[in-house]
């Protein structure tokens, strides 16, 4: 299995810290608190407003280590077991033991990042009142604009017509810069009639907004009973007129979340360029996939379509900046420009525009 030992971690981060002297480093796929099952709650630690803690957990600064690409043959179709689903629970509660400022801005110490969009994802259980109460609490731990970006979520329950509405309040009330739709964590069926509409709905309000749209792409998540495998595949995502919005679209994962290399290469890569050419709006953010399947979309996808996002906490910032670099290096790019690219020029022209120079 391939990683990257400790040293090596260390060189590419200086190097990056070199050119930060020259430009800032963005990530756009970062999420404040756990997304997936929703069911922490925190007590504040009172030695530092910056940070809430899980009963009983303590906070640890994150630093470097030898690690381990993520292979995609770890993936697989089984849907999990109720027991399995708690284990998984418990080890979100390690990722996930503390939020606040203080642990999102020490991953983005540790990874040389100057700012990041956060993106909150409705359940599929949520009203508009529980969500909204969600975004408050976002938005009061992560106030810090000049490291945090957050981006809106519409709650499944939400009907087409009332989705601008309910984006225009979330920009008013919490400042949103994009908005956030996650099918699989909301439990939204792109493969019905009625849900392709309801994005479409979303798509015709950020155009209207002027808000980016980041979209979750993938085939598989077994902690739903297997049952949502589908529901953001790229299969569904290819049917959706995304040119709807004259802002920009952002496909998580370049679509391809838990995708095998297989997959990618036969069905999803060709699906994705034909994408990429109807839409010029349209963006991949490179997170959450395995080292091989980024390599793939490294060289397929041109560099100015790219954008970098790590996925944290669920990956550790730090380790989505050194692999990506690596795979940059691998495949004989000029690696230090292509991040430039992808992590500063790209996310600045695309998300993080109209700002204050500093
Ligand atoms: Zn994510």
């Amino acid at each position: 299995m391939k990683g990257l030992g400790s040293e090596e971690n260390s060189w590419y981060l200086s190097a990056l810290r070199t050119l930060r002297s020259s430009c800032r480093f963005y990530d756009v796929h970062v999420h404040p608190y756990e997304i997936l099952f929703d069911r922490f709650s925190y007590d504040s630690d009172y030695s530092n407003p910056l940070l809430l803690n899980l009963p009983g957990k303590s906070y640890t600064a994150p630093s470097l280590s030898r690690f381990q690409f993520p292979e995609t043959a770890e993936f697989n179709d089984e849907p999990h077991s109720q027991q399995l689903r708690d284990i998984s629970v418990m080890l979100l509660r390690r990722v996930y033991g503390s939020v606040g400022e203080q642990v999102i801005a020490d991953q983005m110490n540790l990874s040389a990042v100057d700012q990041v969009l956060l993106l909150p994802a409705a359940p599929d259980s949520s009203d508009a009142t529980p969500f909204d109460n969600r975004m408050r609490w976002v938005k009061t731990l992560y106030g810090n604009q000049e490291k945090f970006w957050i981006a809106g979520c519409i709650p499944p329950s939400i009907s087409g017509e009332e989705i601008r509405q309910c984006a225009a309040n979330q920009q008013q009330q919490y400042g949103i810069k994009a908005l956030k739709c996650h099918p699989v964590v909301s439990g939204i069926d792109l493969g019905t009639t009625k849900r392709k509409e309801w994005l479409e709905m979303m798509l015709l309000a950020c155009h209207e907004l002027k808000l980016p749209l980041l979209i979750h792409g993938g085939r598989n998540n077994p902690y739903w009973g297997g049952s949502r495998g589908n529901f953001g595949s790229i299969g569904h995502l290819k049917e959706i007129n995304f040119s709807l919005s004259q802002h920009p679209v952002i496909l998580a994962h370049a679509g391809f979340h838990r995708c095998s290399i297989q997959e990618i290469k036969q069905e999803g890569l060709p699906i994705l360029k034909k994408m990429l050419k109807s839409h010029a709006n349209l963006y991949i953010d490179v997170s959450g996939i395995g080292f091989e399947p980024m390599k793939l979309v490294l060289q397929s996808v041109e560099s100015e379509r790219i954008i970098f996002g790590s996925d944290a906490l669920y990956v550790p910032q730090w380790e989505a900046v050194t692999m990506t670099m690596h795979a940059l290096k691998e495949l004989g790019m000029q690696w230090e420009e292509s991040f430039v690219q992808l992590a500063s020029i790209n996310p600045k022209m695309i998300i993080f525009k109209d700002q204050e120079p500093c």
